[in-house]
């Protein structure tokens, strides 16, 4: 799926900086938030190649669980040039 279909944007978050959202792949029923620097790595962080969300990169891949209370959307993603492909 293109990350273009589901709904992505930035957020800046007080505490957690620079943020991609975007509606989870896997169920479309709520937003997944994913810390993020542009060009840059830093720990703790994804490193995404471009703010535009067309042919964005992520690296590395993305793990997570969300909403936290549940784990049916535990799942391993790869954002590469604008797609989202499971990991
Ligand atoms: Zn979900």
């Amino acid at each position: 799926v293109k990350l273009t279909e589901l709904d992505p944007g930035f957020m800046n978050h007080p505490e957690s900086g620079l943020m991609l959202l975007f509606r989870c792949p896997k169920c479309n029923s709520h937003h997944i938030g994913v810390p993020v620097t542009v060009g840059i790595k830093q720990p703790g962080r994804w490193m995404i190649t471009t703010r535009d969300f067309e042919t964005l990169t992520a690296v590395p891949s993305l793990r997570y669980a969300d909403p936290p209370t549940k784990d049916t959307c535990l799942y391993h993603v790869s954002i590469k040039n604008g797609e989202i492909i499971p990991a």
